[in-house]
């Protein structure tokens, strides 16, 4: 198209709140066969509360677990560290993050550090695997209530077990519809657990075409380059970790407000509102805009 008609559709998307990095994106938005959603922050608000905190270990006080939890938690910038140290403060517990030696993050796993001469590590099963521990926590199906699980590990033993939870965004079942309307299919790609990915599914009407669970940053890359060889496949995203596949995806599109500072580089439109009703009306407004030109 020409510059001026690129301009225009610029201006025009920029009013509906997308930031688009091109007038080529604007096009490939109009031909797009798979939207790949990220489930925390993305199609949940990313919003955790600590429902619950189970400790294991009667010789170590349950403040000085919070302690240590919520001062290394203070390291990261994951949307589950702000509830963990909120947590530990209604205890009356005071993170101390200068106290943290060695902090170390492990994309789509957890944290480690070390403090008070201790070795902790804070995740998901997997960080089990870093803590070179035996105890993978096996959770039953259906035990946690679709709630996102977080175990703490002194060294090799598990000592404690969050469950967070966190909601559904107002009108998400609406948007997966629309692209469904639109003919786009629909995938989440998330690192928490299947059960925490099939209950937020469950809140928008089982729409979305396809769920992954239980991924590495890598991971979400590779079923990106898969799903690329169907057809022109876009990423919705708002982490650190996102970033990888927001850049390999055909387009990347981050969110304004609660995106990493990295997510919003890397992408190549952004939601300037979290807004992610805008993406199914920008479609429907590159679709228009192709006819145009055409
Ligand atoms: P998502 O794809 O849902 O955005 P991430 O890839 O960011 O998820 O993280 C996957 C999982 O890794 C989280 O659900 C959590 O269990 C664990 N995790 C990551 N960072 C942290 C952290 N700072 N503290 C505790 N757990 C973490
Ligand atoms: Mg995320």
């Amino acid at each position: 198209s020409t510059p001026v008609a690129t301009f225009c559709a610029l201006t025009k998307a920029a009013e509906h709140g997308l930031l688009v990095k091109g007038g080529g994106y604007l096009e490939i938005l109009g031909k797009m066969n798979t939207v790949t959603l990220d489930k925390t922050g993305t199609i949940t608000r990313g919003e955790f509360s600590v429902s619950e905190f189970q400790s294991f270990l009667a010789e170590i006080s349950l403040e000085t677990l919070l302690y240590w939890v919520s001062s290394i938690e203070c390291k990261s910038s994951h949307p589950i560290a702000a509830p963990l140290i909120q947590y530990a403060r209604s205890f009356g517990v005071e993170p101390r993050p200068n106290e943290v030696e060695d902090f170390q993050n492990f994309p789509g796993e957890g944290i480690y550090g070390k403090i008070d001469g201790r070795d902790i590590f804070i995740g998901n099963k997997r960080i089990a695997i870093k803590a070179r521990s035996e105890n993978v926590p096996l959770l039953p199906a259906g035990a946690n209530g679709g709630k996102t699980v977080v175990c703490v590990f002194l060294g090799e033993t598990l000592v404690g077990m969050f469950s967070l939870s966190d909601e559904c965004r107002d009108g998400a079942a609406e948007v997966i519809g629309q692209l469904k309307s639109l003919n786009i299919k629909t995938a989440m790609l998330t690192g928490d657990t299947l059960e925490a990915a099939i209950y937020a599914d469950n809140h928008i009407r089982n729409s979305l075409d396809l769920v992954y669970a239980e991924l590495l940053p890598e991971e979400k890359l590779i079923i990106i380059e898969e799903l690329k060889k169907e057809g022109l496949t876009a990423m919705v995203g708002d982490g650190i970790n996102d970033a990888p596949s927001l850049a390999a995806s055909d387009i990347g599109i981050s969110m304004g407000i609660s995106g990493s500072a990295l997510a919003i580089e890397t992408g190549h439109i952004i939601l300037m509102s979290n807004d992610i009703g805008k993406i199914p009306r920008a479609v429907t407004l590159a679709r228009r805009g192709q006819r145009k030109v055409i």
